[in-house]
């Protein structure tokens, strides 16, 4: 596993480097933003460790341009600034986990370890399907550059076909990963929201793409099954 430190203090910088390399992780270290940047985008690192005050580029700086780009590491912000408002910031930006100074390395190694024990996903926040588009932050759906007007339970399925597509899933698994524990009906449920998802997402346009797999569920993709 490779990672990047971003972090100006060398003192902190090099005990964490050193800890990391203890455990076998190769480290590669920049000391301010501009290189953290420059590294990051063309290294393909498992995880980012940023430091947020940062001369030059900052951490969410940094962290924004990454995401922009499509970087999908995952990225642990180790930093002084402990206000809700940093957290909330910075985990928008797409940040993982994030850790605040004073911190004891135990913990770092742990947060890191979790982190890299976790398989890569998708970290935009819109998901496309031919020409159907899921906002993931603000819960926007568009077909064909059109807005589509959705309520709560038929966006979440409609989330969840489209985090799986090509996938065919079944009604339990679209029960158990839709509806909470509230709900006692029948997996037909998923039947009939389907079909109001259909006369919205589907019927004014050309191409299907909630394909029904006969026996098995329901898939989204581009491609008609049989
Ligand atoms: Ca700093």
């Amino acid at each position: 596993m490779r990672l990047l430190l971003v972090e100006d203090e060398k003192k902190v910088a090099d005990f964490v480097a050193r800890g990391l390399r203890a455990e076998r992780l190769a480290v590669d270290v920049a000391y301010d933003g501009n290189a953290g940047w420059d590294l990051a985008s063309k290294v393909d690192y498992d995880l980012i460790i940023l430091d947020l005050m940062l001369p030059g580029m900052s951490g969410t700086e940094v962290l924004r341009r990454l995401r922009r780009h499509g970087r999908n590491a995952a990225t642990l912000i180790l930093t002084a600034r402990d206000a809700t408002a940093d957290k909330v910031e910075n985990f928008d930006a797409g940040a993982d986990d994030y850790l605040t100074k004073p911190f004891a390395f135990a913990e770092l190694l742990v947060r890191v370890k979790a982190l890299l024990r976790r398989p890569p996903v998708s970290r935009s926040p819109v998901l496309r399907i031919a020409d159907l588009e899921l906002d993931r932050q603000t819960q926007q759906v568009r077909r064909g550059g059109k807005r589509i007007e959705l309520t709560a339970k038929e966006y979440g399925l409609l989330e969840y076909l489209a985090s799986h597509p090509g996938r065919v899933l079944s009604r339990t698994m679209i029960v158990e990963h839709v509806w909470d524990e509230s709900f006692e009906g029948l997996t037909n449920i998923v039947d009939v929201y389907v079909r109001h998802l259909r006369t919205k997402v589907d019927d004014p346009f050309p191409v299907k793409l909630i394909q029904t797999v006969r026996g098995a569920g329901y898939c989204l993709t581009e491609a008609a099954q049989e």
